[in-house]
């Protein structure tokens, strides 16, 4: 990756929007520390030490320091390509399953055995493939820590998906790409779009030897798997003749977004990505702009309520890799406006950072619930029925958010497309 030509000013400005600076006021946290030290350690003034590898890794790559920025740096670029020359640094160890490194240090305590549900999650694991970024979410230590188990499927929704013929000759074709945490945690997320495309007509696409998208190990720095991981993708969906590539998971997609920066050194692979990257598109937006889904909405029956007792009052909450990473604002409030029985409602500081941030979440776990522990006070003020908001990420750590205080039977944790498919086939 190059790294961008723009230089930091030091003007401070970035102070302002940064989540993990906000939570620590401390410099090294926010982009103006992190690239002063970057800055040394290119002249040599410093080493890529492991405590340079501990300050780089305190950062969520939000991508909010960068829109701000006057001076146009790319902060998360710059930030990113320190994490792996890092990487590159410790002659690219491996990074293995956290899972299996916990159980070979002997991380199984009587705590993990107390909580059964969350060693047997943790057994589920297993099923997960070596390839998928969820191994870097879930050694033991995260369940020990966590209120909220998180919901590890039984079965996968790759494995539960069978295709189904077209229902129209020239109907569209799309293609899904179901990303890890729709695949693992939130299958009801993949089967909600399944069932809203079939019942607009459109003909859809589910490559069973699709793989992660690369994100985790991308912002770990080890950019050799995260490209392995895109050409995988590439190569499977690119003999498909598909119409679009759809998303539901903010991370994934803006992931997919940006594929073409994996490969700004190898003109075929970069062609290949480029492909891939224009047919994607996030779920929301699609099924509105070009399926019609909002006036199907709006034309269904005011009685199909998706709780069935009136109004869920569901808040919105915008994930940063939807807002910052695709641009993506609207499309969600669309949709949810548009769903009978849904009443949106909206927060103080929507686009305030869940603090999920991959394995930030896993790695700085404490700093992540003060930063989620101030969003959830936003919810609090609102008392919403549903958190609602399009990125797995965020969806795991409202889920323990409302688990911390003790709401988890009262308020539910959804994608808006949940909502949207309870509506459509109540
Ligand atoms: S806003 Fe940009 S120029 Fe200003 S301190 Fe932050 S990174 Fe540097
Ligand atoms: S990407 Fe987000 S968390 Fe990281 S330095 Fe910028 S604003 Fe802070």
């Amino acid at each position: 990756m190059e790294t961008n030509p723009n230089r930091c000013k030091r003007c401070g400005q970035c102070m302002s929007v940064c989540p993990v600076y906000q939570a620590t006021f401390r410099e090294a946290d926010v982009a103006r520390g992190k690239l002063a030290l970057l800055d040394c350690a290119e002249a040599g003034a410093m080493t890529y030490s492991d405590r340079l590898k501990e300050i780089l890794s305190r950062c969520l790559l939000c991508g909010a320091c960068a829109q701000v920025c006057a001076s146009s740096v790319d902060t998360t670029l710059m930030i990113q390509s320190g994490r792996r020359q890092l990487f590159e640094a410790e002659k690219g160890g491996k990074p293995q399953s956290a899972l299996l490194r916990s159980l070979r240090e002997g991380d199984l305590t009587a705590k993990v055995l107390l909580k059964g549900g969350a060693l047997l999650q943790s057994l589920v694991c297993k099923k997960i493939p070596e390839t998928s970024g969820l191994h870097l979410r879930f050694p033991l230590s995260f369940f020990i820590k966590r209120d909220a188990v998180p919901p590890i499927a039984w079965t996968p929704f790759l494995n539960d998906f069978r295709a189904e013929p077209a229902v129209k000759a020239d109907s569209p074709r799309i293609g899904f790409f179901v990303g890890c945490g729709a695949n693992y945690l939130f299958p009801g997320t993949a089967w909600a779009l399944v069932r809203i495309l079939k019942h607009l007509g459109a003909t859809l696409v589910v490559p069973e030897d699709q793989v992660c998208c690369g994100l985790p190990a991308y912002v770990s720095g080890d950019t050799k798997t995260a490209r392995r991981l895109a050409e995988q993708n590439i190569k499977v969906f690119e003999s498909l003749e598909l119409d679009a590539i759809l998303t539901v998971c903010a991370s994934c997609g803006s992931h997919l977004k940006a594929l073409t920066s994996l490969f700004a050194d190898n003109a075929s692979s970069r062609d290949a990505a480029v492909s891939m990257t224009q047919k994607h598109a996030d779920a929301m937006t699609f099924l509105l702009d070009q399926l019609g889904l909002e006036a199907h909405l709006k034309a269904l029956e005011p009685g199909g309520t998706p709780n069935g007792t009136g109004p869920l009052r569901a808040a919105y909450h915008d994930p940063c890799h939807l807002r910052i990473g695709q641009g993506i604002t609207q499309s969600p409030r669309r949709l949810l406006e548009a769903t009978p029985g849904v009443q949106l409602v909206e927060t103080s500081h929507p686009d305030r950072c869940c603090g999920h941030g991959g394995d930030f979440n896993l790695s700085h776990f404490s700093l992540s619930m003060k930063i989620l522990d101030r969003r959830m006070e936003d919810f609090e003020k609102v008392k919403p029925d549903a958190i609602v908001t399009g990125c797995t990420g965020c969806l795991l750590q409202f889920s323990e958010g409302i688990s911390r205080l003790g709401l988890a039977d009262r308020v539910e944790v959804c994608h808006p497309l949940v909502l949207v498919e309870k509506a459509i086939a109540p």
